[in-house]
């Protein structure tokens, strides 16, 4: 049995992964993993960080379970640090507005699974002396934490590589033709058949799906990071806000080097090809005002760069992932909407579960692409 998997990024690394150590995979499996860059390169490497289940989609909560799971066992399963750390996660409330949504989140989290420890002024004060003395409140996810972007697809891969995956970096696929018992993935270099397809190209994978008649409302977008010189360590969680309004959302965290990466704003529009989103120095100065006024210590602390990355966002803010609704032997996980560094493991284990058995760990029906059936590919 051969398996393609179109998109060397967190999803396809750890898909491939799970594939070649599930222990029903077939004697006979093969896996080969093709990327048009370098593995690891596209949303993942542009990522913050976070690896969070506070303030998420209540649908993605056991699969986000299951994944930070798997993230405690990385090290372990990888053979290399990829730098989790279950720093937790605190998350500041400003207003009154803010309050209810934080209030109203933790109690029905509770239900999925997700305690949150509920912090008053005093609290904040004592126990996050670094955040502004302003904030009213705040949240506290101990089990939460971060990831290093740059790390953890290179290590799925390499250890994906160690139990026989096939890696064609710098290859660009083309297109995708359906053939009587498989598909055919053009490249420049010639044909890959392959009997089952993965699609996991990220912001490009609404591209592929329509080239086999299967459409999503993707639109790619670039959210946009920073990073400070380095600064002695004080800031253990990873920290955000309860913002009742998009515009006031800022996030960051300090890496143990000393340097805090930061995000949050408005996200600008990027072309998929070659996928490289575009800074706007304007939306840097706004997270630059909002973090200090966040965190006042870092009150005039140097940028020393800035990026962002091309990340695919559904109209409805839920992944693709699942089988094809249209072709036997097509599955996808793509369009993971800003919030995919933290499921990675998960998508990975979920994948290989589906694609090898046909049952899944977690309950991904509401992940389907059959949701978008009536809508009509576009030839992108
Ligand atoms: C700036 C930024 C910050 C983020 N911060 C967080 C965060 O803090 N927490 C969180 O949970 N999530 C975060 N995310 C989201 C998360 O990083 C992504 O959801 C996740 O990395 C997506 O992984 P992926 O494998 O689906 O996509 P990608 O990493 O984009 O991988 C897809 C791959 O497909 C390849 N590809 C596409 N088309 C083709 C083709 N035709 N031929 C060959 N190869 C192709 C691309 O080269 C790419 O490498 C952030 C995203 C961005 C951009």
């Amino acid at each position: 049995m051969h398996i393609a998997i179109l998109g060397g990024g967190l999803m396809g690394t750890a898909s491939a992964f799970f594939l070649l150590t599930h222990p029903k995979a077939p004697k006979s499996l093969k896996v080969t993993l093709i990327d048009r860059g370098a593995i690891g390169a596209g949303a993942t490497v542009a990522s913050f960080g976070n690896v969070r289940r506070q303030g998420r989609d209540f649908r993605q909560m056991a699969l986000a379970h299951h994944s930070l799971s798997l993230w405690n066992r990385l090290e372990k399963m990888l053979g290399c640090d990829v730098e989790f750390r279950a720093t937790g996660h605190i998350r500041g409330v400003f207003h009154q507005e803010a309050l209810q949504d934080m209030q109203n989140f933790a109690a029905a989290a509770q239900k999925h699974g997700l305690d949150l420890e509920l912090l008053d002024q005093a609290d904040m004060r004592r126990r996050f002396p670094f955040f502004s003395q302003d904030a009213i409140a705040g949240s506290f996810s101990p089990h939460d934490g971060s990831g290093n972007p740059r790390l953890v697809a290179p290590a799925f891969a390499q250890a994906a590589a160690r139990q026989g995956l096939v890696i064609r970096d710098h290859t660009q696929v083309t297109s995708v033709t359906p053939t009587k018992d498989g598909f055919h993935i053009q490249t420049p270099d010639g044909i890959i058949a392959a009997d089952l397809l993965l699609n996991t190209a990220g912001a490009c994978g609404r591209q592929v799906a329509a080239w086999l008649d299967e459409s999503a409302p993707l639109t790619p977008y670039g959210p946009q990071m920073g990073v400070t010189e380095p600064l002695a360590h004080r800031i253990l969680p990873v920290v955000g806000v309860w913002a009742h309004r998009p515009a006031d959302v800022i996030y960051c965290r300090q890496v143990e080097r000393g340097n805090v990466v930061f995000g949050g704003g408005p996200r600008e529009d990027v072309a998929l090809d070659p996928g490289h989103a575009k800074v706007n120095p304007m939306t840097t100065l706004h997270q630059i005002e909002a973090l200090s006024r966040l965190i006042p210590a870092l009150q005039g602390t140097a940028v020393i760069r800035t990026w962002s990355g091309c990340e695919g966002y559904v109209d409805d803010m839920l992944p693709i992932m699942g089988p094809s609704a249209g072709h036997e032997g097509l599955f996808h996980a793509f369009g993971f909407c800003g919030h995919g560094f933290q499921l990675g493991p998960g998508v990975g284990a979920e994948m290989a579960e589906l694609i090898l058995t046909g049952t899944s760990l977690t309950d991904t029906s509401p992940f389907h692409i059959a949701r978008f059936q009536d809508e009509t590919p576009k030839g992108i």
